[in-house]
């Protein structure tokens, strides 16, 4: 598994720079594992709407200290194909999810507590 700053260490090689111009976007990618130490944190962020989040995040562009502009969301696009391959999209990871009961408890808990029949 990828190291943050092997991936900064990539994004310098790609667009110039040092591997600190990078780091912040890599870490925020890989923070996720903060919660679960396994490649399944990697469900949270490494993703197309991940990459987009990125970008919402950060800005569009990140300049570099070699002066480039660089979009951040080739920033996280390289970061996902290195962790992954390819770019999936969240919902091939939700589609993994082995459904629960505790998954839709409180909607069954709502239903039961409101009287949807005074509802006009
Ligand atoms: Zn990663």
């Amino acid at each position: 598994m990828a190291h943050p700053y092997h991936h900064a260490v990539s994004s310098a090689r790609r667009w110039g720079g040092v591997p600190a111009d990078y780091q912040h976007v890599h870490d925020w990618f890989d923070a996720t594992k903060a919660h679960l130490p396994d490649f399944r944190h990697r469900a949270l962020r490494h993703h197309a709407e991940g990459i987009f989040l990125a970008e919402d995040v950060f800005g569009v562009t990140l300049t570099n200290s070699d002066g480039r502009v660089v979009p951040v969301r080739w920033v996280g696009e390289q970061h996902v194909r290195e962790d992954l391959g390819r770019i999936p999209t969240a919902a091939d990871w939700l589609r993994e999810l082995t459904p629960r009961s505790w998954m839709g408890a409180v909607a069954e808990r709502l239903s039961e507590t409101l009287d949807v029949r005074a509802t006009p």
